[in-house]
């Protein structure tokens, strides 16, 4: 599992066919040797039938290697599923659709676009560990992209048409640690403390421009630096500078983001920059966290509101 190529050639050498994928899959997914999930025996066979499938030798059970994982059902090669996570990992802005289905020659938008989904879906690493430490925490707007959205100019915090982000910074000795992002409704305290409370550790200290939603938050101590509007960026360089970078990605990459995917793209960022000095093993961290995600219907991908 450290033989990670460091290259595009590379890559296309290893990953060249699907028994090479299927391989890769079966290492990752039983490093210490093949284990039935229905009776934890350990000898099984490979089925000369089914593709990448082995049969339990105890209790007959058959298990693919794509289980459980979001390439499950799939109709597309393996080779396609690991082309599309190596590009959106190592690429340093990822990849849209449009660029995708050129690049890999895939049949439709459509296809395109599903694989990115999925993939972005599972960049959401469960039981990842909340922000520690001096945090600095600010909100800003980003336009939406559709043409129904009326983009309004309302200065403070009116934000009528646009789409409200609240994002935290790690700071550490040398610039930013980890970052997060959220969608939220408003402003408000009962939009805020959520996002604290599932994005902060307990004993965090959340540095703000002072703003009257941020304080009173469970086990979280508020450093407010009260500032004029034009200042905001001196006090808390980092979150702005990462709210910049957001903007730039987002207006690049997508041409501006959507009201109804905005936590996924956000989710994407998040992944990406806490990824972007080991932006190699992003890709194993793609595929290893998507083995722990059940399959995500095609329902709640166009629809992220929809329960499964
Ligand atoms: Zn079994």
């Amino acid at each position: 599992m450290t033989d990670f190529p460091r290259s595009l050639l590379v890559f296309h050498l290893r990953f060249g066919d699907e028994a090479a994928c299927a391989q890769y899959l079966a290492a990752a997914r039983w490093s210490d040797g093949f284990v039935c999930p229905g009776c934890g025996g350990g000898k099984a066979w490979r089925l000369e039938t089914k593709p990448w499938t082995y049969e339990c030798a105890d209790c007959g059970r058959q298990t693919s290697v794509t289980a459980g994982t979001i390439m499950h059902h799939s109709k597309l090669p393996l080779t396609a599923w690991f082309w599309a996570a190596y590009l959106m990992a190592t690429h340093s802005n990822g990849i849209s659709a449009l660029q995708l289905q050129r690049q890999l020659a895939l049949g439709s938008y459509k296809t395109a676009w599903l694989l990115c989904a999925k993939l972005r879906r599972s960049m959401l690493a469960p039981g990842r560990s909340p922000l520690a430490g001096l945090v600095e925490v600010d909100e800003t707007e980003i336009a939406c992209r559709s043409k129904n959205d009326q983009v309004t100019g309302g200065g403070g915090r009116s934000h009528q048409g646009k789409m409200l982000v609240v994002g935290a910074v790690e700071v550490e000795d040398n610039g930013p640690g980890r970052i997060r992002l959220g969608q939220v409704a408003d402003y408000s305290a009962a939009s805020l403390h959520p996002f604290l409370a599932a994005n902060l550790a307990p004993g965090a200290t959340a540095k703000t421009d002072g703003w009257s939603g941020y304080p009173g938050a469970a086990g979280i101590t508020h450093d407010p630096h009260v500032v004029g509007k034009m200042a905001a960026h001196i006090v808390l360089p980092w979150v702005h500078r990462i709210f910049s970078n957001l903007k730039v990605w987002a207006l690049g990459v997508y041409h501006g983001l959507r009201r109804n995917h905005l936590q996924s793209y956000l989710d994407e960022f998040v992944f990406r920059f806490n990824r972007r000095r080991t932006r190699h093993a992003a890709f194993r961290s793609l595929l290893g966290i998507a083995a722990g995600h059940q399959p995500v219907p095609y329902k709640m991908l166009i629809s992220p509101e929809a329960k499964a």
